[in-house]
């Protein structure tokens, strides 16, 4: 089983192997090369502590990121590596961070506080892989499962209940039954998660291609308490349907929180910490309901007068997969409003052929008036009973400002 480690990285254990320290790539790359996919990052683990690591590159390469912990981040050709001392982890008592790290010679034993057996490989070109927990033949089989005593490893750090959901969803792999019993049984742990991590966990997991068969009720009901327990079964289709990606994520939120409505979305999204755009952008989604008239060019120019052309993309998306019979219309409606923004056809105030200051100059009051006859403006127009053009337009205001 031959693995290309990428040549940065591969540079980085040649000077490690030629130092005389044991070093592999390790985890995720290791992880991801089995399975033919590119890994993103590639990450190092070795048996130098990490004030060898730094002298052996240079301190200017280097940056001291969790010395504590046995990290160093090795800048490389522009691109940077974590690098990582092999370590044992003492008792967790609080649930999440373990008390001590200690040092060890043996990879082996930095393998077995790995997390899952796909996680907990690593690879040398000298040596090939090291696998002591099965983690070739579970990649193959498509199965998650918790390296050691899974009751024991969620004990010690909750994040892996999520970690364990997240990685399933991501390759669309089952996961090993006594593995799965064990998170069900201490998901009320994840209290001991911070809200940040949660997110960042449920973002991952939302941007897998299918996750709605891994949003497990028994898990998600700890961690977002808010979702009423019976929606579970109606979003997972309605998240599956919708398209993946971390770019789409805000569209599979605002699936999952539909029913708390705007205010419930706010909250929740806001109890976690999220960004206020990701808020903003949640809640409009959750809150604009889909138009019943098949009026489409209108629909879509009142879409285009509220939001930009991406939000109006994830709205029709959203909308497509909560009312998959009507989907052909939201698709129709998508490609008009693409059409009208391709023409810069008008669809909000700013765009008409006048403004403020052309209808003060033909007599209109400044004040409350003006915005109002700005807004009827804008009626006549998307309406098709006037063309954008700037005498039709005065001429008309001239009556509205006259009536
Ligand atoms: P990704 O492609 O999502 O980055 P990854 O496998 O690299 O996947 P990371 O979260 O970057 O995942 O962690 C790197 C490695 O560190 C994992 O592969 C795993 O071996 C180990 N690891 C990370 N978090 C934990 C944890 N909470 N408990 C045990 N091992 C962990
Ligand atoms: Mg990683």
């Amino acid at each position: 089983m031959n693995i290309t480690i990428e040549p940065g990285a591969s540079a980085l254990l040649d000077a490690l192997h030629r130092a005389g320290f044991a070093a592999y790539a390790v985890g995720g790359c290791v992880r991801d090369s089995l399975l033919g996919l590119a890994p993103h990052d590639w990450d190092l683990c070795t048996a130098a502590r990490p004030e060898q690591v730094m002298e052996l590159f240079g301190e200017k390469q280097c940056i001291p990121t969790g010395l504590q912990h046995g990290t160093v981040t090795v800048k490389r050709d522009g691109r940077l590596y974590e690098i990582t001392t092999f370590r044992t982890e003492g008792s967790y008592s609080d649930g999440r961070h373990p008390d001590s790290v200690a040092f060890v010679p043996d990879v082996r034993e930095d393998l077995a506080r790995r997390d899952f057996t796909i996680n907990a490989m690593a690879y040398s070109a000298e040596e090939g892989l090291c696998d002591p927990f099965g983690g070739q033949e579970d990649l193959a089989r498509g199965v998650v499962r918790a390296v050691g005593e899974p009751l024991r490893r969620f004990e010690e750090d909750a994040l892996r209940i999520l970690r364990l959901y997240r990685f399933a969803a991501r390759f669309g792999f089952v996961i090993d039954e006594t593995t799965e019993a064990a998170a069900k049984q201490l998901a009320a742990h994840l209290d001991c998660v911070s809200v940040e991590r949660i997110e960042e966990e449920l973002n991952k997991l939302l941007s897998a291609p299918k996750p709605g068969a891994y949003l497990e009720p028994e898990v998600l009901a700890f961690v977002l308490p808010e979702l009423p327990p019976d929606y579970l079964s109606e979003a997972r289709e309605i998240i599956d349907a919708l398209p993946a990606g971390g770019e789409e994520v805000t569209t599979r939120w605002a699936a999952l929180l539909l029913p708390l409505g705007e205010d419930g979305t706010r909250k929740a999204l806001k109890r976690l910490k999220c960004s206020n755009a990701v808020i903003d952008g949640v809640s409009t989604l959750v809150k604009e309901k889909a138009p019943r008239t098949p009026a489409l060019s209108l629909q879509a120019k009142r879409l285009l007068g509220k939001y930009c052309l991406h939000t109006v993309r994830q709205l029709t998306a959203l909308w497509s997969a909560l009312r998959p019979e009507r989907k052909d219309e939201f698709t129709a409606l998508q490609k008009e409003a693409e059409t009208l923004t391709a023409q810069s056809a008008c669809c909000r105030v700013s765009q008409l052929a006048v403004n403020g200051r052309d209808l003060m100059a033909a007599g209109v009051a400044p004040g409350p008036g003006l915005r109002r006859a700005l807004e009827a403006l804008l009626e006549e127009v998307i309406t098709g009973r006037l063309p954008n053009k700037k005498a039709e337009l005065l001429a008309f205001a001239a009556k509205f400002s006259a009536a």
